[in-house]
């Protein structure tokens, strides 16, 4: 297929690469990123885009994503889709969507989990919004970037499944965190912690995959000094991507609400900027009740 791909940072990079790899054509932009292997980079996103079955952004946030898709649609060949696999906020994947089916263009919002890791492996998960039609279409881009791919329905959806599961993980990343810092006080061994909650109904993705005791569990960013990983500046941008489809969407989410402000202090007042989100336990572990 003819590809063009905007966004060639640390996960469009190797996304963008495992397309080369599987004998695409791929033409690339980045206002700063390099070139990945086998990529010809155009001058511009607009050239980028020009005469590409299949367009796929891999953008910061939903304003950049807009500014793209203003200069790429009209530059798009009649019937070429827009895949965004960029974590946005829905009302942005939905205004983006509609933009492009006033110009005949199909769009797919396709939010990722997996991370760097996962992209560069080819075995991301795409949480996928728009029509059967062009999901079938980009169903091949996926296979090769990914090891799975779920239709969540119409534009927007993708963005509102991706939201909600991280909404999830970082509550219960908390939860573990502080319940570890609690056991360590009660004088609980983190390994009988892991062996009982692991297997009892306090288990969760946090606690049996991604265990945020170091030399406790599988291994996990808790063992390599908590580098990244799933860097907690991430996961605060998914939280308030949450709250603030909750807000417009008059949900109520409380204990999403205090991830968000929990991760918030986190990143911009305490030392978690740069650090895997789970480094919450470290961070419990130094707290006492009153502070
Ligand atoms: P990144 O900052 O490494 O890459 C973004 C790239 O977009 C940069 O190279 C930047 O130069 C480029 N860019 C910005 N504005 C542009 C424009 N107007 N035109 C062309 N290029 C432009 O970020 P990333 O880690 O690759 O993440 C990309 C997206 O994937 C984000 O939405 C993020 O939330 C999501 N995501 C990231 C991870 C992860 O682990 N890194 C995991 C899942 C989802």
């Amino acid at each position: 297929m003819k590809i063009g791909f905007i966004g060639l940072g640390n996960m469009g990079a190797p996304m963008a690469a495992n397309l080369v790899a599987a004998g695409h054509e791929v033409t690339g932009f980045d206002l700063a990123a390099p070139a990945p292997e086998g990529v010809s980079m155009a001058a511009s996103a607009a050239e980028a885009a020009t005469g590409a079955e299949v367009v796929i952004t891999m953008l910061p946030n939903g304003n950049i994503l807009r500014a793209v898709a203003e200069e790429v649609l009209p530059a798009m060949e009649p019937g070429a889709i827009l895949l965004d696999c960029s974590t946005v906020d829905v009302a942005s994947a939905r205004d983006v969507a509609a933009m492009a089916a006033e110009k005949g263009l199909g769009f797919l919002d396709a939010p990722v989990s997996g991370g760097v890791g996962g992209a560069a492996a080819g075995t991301l998960t795409f949480m996928v919004g728009g029509e059967d039609a062009a999901f079938a279409t980009a169903k091949p881009l996926f296979d090769v970037m990914g090891q799975k791919a779920v239709h969540c329905g119409p534009a927007g959806n993708g963005q509102a499944a991706k939201i909600c599961n991280n909404m999830i993980l970082g509550v219960t990343m908390i939860a573990t965190c502080e319940a570890f810092a609690l056991a360590d006080k009660l004088g609980l061994d983190r390994q009988a912690m892991f062996d009982v909650v692991s297997t009892s109904s306090g288990q969760s993705w946090s606690m049996n995959t991604y265990c945020p005791a170091p030399g406790v569990g599988p291994t996990s960013p808790a063992d390599n000094d908590y580098k990244p990983g799933f860097a907690a500046d991430l996961m605060l941008k998914d939280l308030r991507l949450s709250q603030s489809a909750a807000e417009a969407a008059d949900a109520d989410t409380p204990m999403g609400a205090l991830a968000s402000a929990l991760y918030a202090q986190f990143v911009e007042s305490e030392d978690g900027a740069g650090r895997d989100f789970s480094a919450m336990l470290p961070r419990f572990e130094k707290r006492r009740r009153s502070t």
